[in-house]
């Protein structure tokens, strides 16, 4: 039946509009401009939304369905003590609470040793069996060996938080099996903490990691990398990644690569905020620890080099569900705007993604529509008021 969405707004992707309609028939956006000039058809029902904004569903940059926050439990145990069946039993429960927050798509990045269950989880969504966003996987990840956990003695070998894969052989077999199997793009972790104490050193050779990109792209996979040291971005980029993740150690020399080589940065501030707070960092009362303050530098220096911003915030490492908190603290603590940070997680990613039927209010492209109380281009904190979630014309949430 075909629904007419009257709010008192529209935020298009782009801009928000007064007075606007959208129309919705099957799975699709058919109509959407001012009120007088979108007709209901006949048979169809007309939903009344005073004082909501209606926006495109949100898109998760970042996310872990796989995790759960680990001042619950530390990600070794997780790993390592916690069966596939109990954290896929958490991740149905993850999904849900992730559409339910109005993020209708999420690129989930990594099912940190829970082998392929996240292709599992979103057959399970695809197929209407449990409620959910429309996921793009990873799968495993590629770690090169050595450098991932995680690590007891020396002489046991324990399952790692991602697949191993070393040399030309190596690398062309481990992406082939992982697309194989389901993934949707390829995570690399470019750099790590293997360093002497525990510092972050690269992993690849540049060598390897251009070899992973240009064997899921000839696969029509995109990569996407795992660095934080400007060694590990460098190599990253110069192989052609499309999204650096967490980049905290980035300088102005790397962003301007980066912006050069249009590939996008995914912060995840909200990530690195909530592990300060878990090894007890009192936010507002002490001073900042050394790696929030870096975070705060290096991010000044993205924003200066106009890198292309994701919106993602490593969901998972905190609750499922307050994904909303990555885009309050880019308004918050650092400086962007409600509009920059909206535009970010709707048409931004949409384009970054390569997901050309969403993340925007436009007849054609998929009825994944959220509506919440207040203006959220104007006021960060309106997009956790969410009142009606939209997936492919399916109510999951109404007033
Ligand atoms: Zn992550």
């Amino acid at each position: 039946m075909p629904v007419l969405l009257r709010p008192a707004a529209v935020f298009d992707g782009r801009d928000l509009h007064q007075g606007w309609a959208v129309l919705v028939e099957n799975d699709k956006i058919t109509a959407a401009g001012p009120a007088a000039q979108v007709t209901l058809p006949a048979g169809g029902r007309t939903m009344e939304l005073p004082g909501l904004t209606l926006m495109p569903g949100l898109i998760e940059g970042h996310a872990h369905l796989l995790l759960h926050p680990y001042n619950e439990t530390p990600w070794n145990d997780q790993v390592l003590l916690e069966s596939h069946a109990l954290r896929v039993a958490r991740g149905t429960v993850h999904a849900q609470r992730t559409l339910l927050a109005g993020f209708t798509t999420a690129r989930d990045l990594g099912s940190e040793g829970a082998g392929y269950a996240d292709v599992g989880l979103k057959q399970a969504i695809d197929q209407g069996i449990i409620p959910g966003p429309r996921l793009l996987v990873a799968t495993l990840a590629l770690v090169a060996t050595g450098s991932y956990g995680p690590k007891l003695a020396t002489d046991i070998d324990v399952p790692q938080g991602a697949q191993e894969a070393d040399g030309v052989d190596g690398i062309v077999r481990a992406v082939r099996e992982q697309i194989g199997k389901g993934a949707d793009l390829i995570k690399v972790y470019a750099d790590y903490r293997w360093g002497p104490n525990g510092t972050a050193q690269p992993t690849f050779s540049q060598e390897e990691l251009t070899l992973i990109v240009q064997t899921a792209r000839s696969a029509g996979r995109g990569v996407v990398a795992h660095a934080s040291t400007v060694e590990g971005m460098r190599r990253a980029t110069l192989a052609g990644v499309e999204t650096i993740e967490h980049g905290d150690d980035g300088n102005a020399e790397i962003f301007k690569l980066m912006k050069q080589r249009g590939v996008a940065l995914c912060p995840t501030v909200a990530a690195g905020d909530a592990i300060a707070q878990y090894r007890g960092w009192k936010k507002g009362q002490d001073p900042q620890p050394p790696r929030i303050k870096q975070k705060h530098t290096s991010m000044q220096a993205a924003l200066k080099a106009g890198v292309t911003l994701a919106m993602g915030g490593d969901v998972g490492v905190f609750t499922h569900g307050d994904n909303a908190r990555e885009m309050e603290q880019l308004v918050q603590d650092f400086g962007l705007t409600p509009l920059q940070v909206l535009r970010q997680a709707t048409s931004g990613n949409a384009q970054i993604f390569h997901l050309a039927d969403r993340g925007s209010v436009r007849p054609g492209l998929l009825a994944d529509l959220v509506a919440v109380t207040g203006d959220p281009t104007q006021d960060e904190t309106a997009v956790r008021q969410v009142r009606l979630v939209m997936k492919g014309g399916v109510l999951y949430k109404q007033p």
